[in-house]
């Protein structure tokens, strides 16, 4: 009846097929990028413009429903998982470059724009939109937006904050929240972080204004060989302490490079224990000198060999062997549980030896690939979900690597969310009073707390379930470390 109910509400303000309530169109819907959860929504909306969104909202609002955001549904932490008793959202029909300022330099976006056309409709004016995640032609610009994307080019373009310049959204209530905008200064409180990276528990976004960059003369990438993986961590932070900031530094381990050569064939070094891609780009000169400097401190952190792309096609063929590293390790495995957190540079060698002894004690195989400038890991856990024990095995491994991030200084996610994946571990990040100033910040929001319940934030009970209450005594670890 509740069912009917809410079909009938919606058919008031979107056309038929923009209701969907049958167990098989459903079905698509169960679940992100993280597939180990799934749960059916009870009902699916379509709207096809910003005033049709908000309509939804409005009813949602009034009948007291929650509402799931979803863009292309390739979130990693379970953002998108679907209420079993609420209205999932899709924002995938608004879907239009509303306007490209090559002037300004600037895009105005629909919020299912995929990130990649934002690239490719610039490119006419030789510009380009930097956040690039290996998703990107597939992922939209509002889930970019909830989940404050990163990418390769990141370390030195900035992630999704830092290349957005306005949001546009709507409450629960339906009412139009405006944030930043194309201008260099606004009026009113400067909440655009705020809602950049809030995983759809705040608004929903309707419009987003980015940042467009003019692409570089030139760019070309270094591939290193490393016999040993904590020396190729090491070499990254020797790299950033030279003061080189290239416009990527990777990081692949012999697994990943095993998993991903024979299917993408990018030329990597399969001797090698680890390689490390890094990329210079600019004016000619720019990056002959930059590409210079990488390769002596490379050598000097004892690099066994060394390879510089010759051509844009070789450039390109070196990134999209670590840019379809996940979809590799569905190759080699059946299920891969994709990890992300971020640690101090320095503590990446460390780091990685240590995961090399979880896999021994969790007796699963673990392929380890980087963001590795910024410090963000993403193990990719290998199990088979058909094996009894595996998953448990890996879910405890993956949370075994976040409460490492936070011992050794970092955080639980760099890039890919909390959602439903890593609410746990936000116990052992975040203190009760900082919990409590994230639920207030939702509540000033949402006050219902109807939009994406159950997801990033954890309660109380639930820490004290998980039995992870880490800062006692309000002894906080690495209390020097700034923390939202
Ligand atoms: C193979 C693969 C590689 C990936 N590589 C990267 C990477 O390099 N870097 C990276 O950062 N991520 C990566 N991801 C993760 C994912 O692609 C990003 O998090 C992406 O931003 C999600 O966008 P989406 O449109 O698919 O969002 P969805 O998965 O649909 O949603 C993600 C979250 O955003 C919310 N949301 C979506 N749209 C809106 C909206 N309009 N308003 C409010 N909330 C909204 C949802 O409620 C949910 O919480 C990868 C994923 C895959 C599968």
């Amino acid at each position: 009846m509740r069912q009917s109910e809410i079909v009938a509400a919606l058919r008031q303000v979107l056309p038929r097929e923009g209701v969907l309530w049958r167990d098989e169109d459903l079905r698509p819907y169960e679940c992100d990028g993280l597939t180990a959860f799934r749960q059916k929504p009870m009902i699916v909306a379509l709207p096809r413009t910003e005033e049709e969104a908000r309509q939804v909202l409005v009813i949602c609002r009034r009948l007291e429903v929650p509402v799931v955001a979803r863009g292309a549904g390739t979130g990693l932490s379970g953002g998108a998982t679907p209420h079993e008793s609420g209205v999932l959202l899709s924002l995938a029909r608004l879907n239009r470059i509303l306007e490209i300022d090559p002037v300004a330099r600037v895009a105005r976006l629909q919020p299912g724009v995929r990130n990649l056309q934002v690239s490719e409709a610039a490119a006419a004016h030789g510009l380009y939109y930097a956040p690039d995640p290996s998703s990107q032609i597939a992922c939209s610009i509002g889930g970019n937006v909830a989940e404050n994307s990163g990418g390769v080019h990141c370390l030195k373009y900035g992630l999704t904050v830092h290349n957005v310049l306005g949001v546009r959204g709507f409450t629960i209530d339906g009412d139009l929240i405006e944030l930043g905008g194309p201008g260099p200064d606004h009026p009113g409180l400067d909440l655009l972080a705020l809602v950049i990276g809030s995983e759809g528990l705040l608004l929903v976004v309707t419009e987003v204004t980015v940042k467009l960059i003019p692409r570089p003369q030139l760019a070309r990438v270094v591939m290193a060989s490393f016999s040993d993986v904590r020396q190729a961590g090491d070499a990254v932070a020797a790299i950033i302490a030279a003061g080189i900031i290239p416009a990527g530094l990777e990081m692949m381990d012999r697994k990943a490079t095993a998993a991903v050569e024979p299917f993408v064939k990018a030329g990597y070094d399969l001797a090698a224990e680890a390689i490390l891609l890094a990329e210079a780009d600019g004016t000619p000169e720019e990056v002959a000198e930059q590409i210079a400097e990488i390769e002596s401190v490379l050598q000097k952190a004892g690099a066994t060999a060394m390879v510089v792309s010759s051509s844009e096609a070789e450039r390109l063929r070196f990134w999209s062997g670590r840019k379809n590293a996940f979809p590799a390790a569905g190759r080699v495995s059946p299920d891969y549980y994709c990890m992300d957190g971020t640690i101090p540079r320095k503590n990446l060698g460390p780091m990685l030896q240590a995961i090399q002894g979880m896999e021994e004690r969790y007796a699963l195989r673990c392929m380890n690939v980087f963001h590795a400038g910024d410090g963000n890991l993403h193990p990719l856990i290998l199990f088979d979900a058909n094996r009894p024990g595996e998953w448990d095995r890996a879910d405890r491994f993956g949370a075994e690597i976040l409460e490492l991030c936070v011992r050794l200084g970092g955080t639980i996610t760099g890039e890919h969310g909390v959602g439903i994946e890593k609410i746990n571990s936000m116990c052992v990040q975040f203190s009760d009073s900082e919990r409590a100033a994230f639920f207030a910040v939702k509540a000033a929001f949402d006050p219902p707390g109807l939009l994406n319940p159950g997801k990033a934030i954890p309660t109380l009970a639930r820490c004290a379930e998980y039995g992870k209450m880490h800062v006692h005594a309000g002894v906080l670890p690495h209390a020097d470390l700034p923390r939202f």
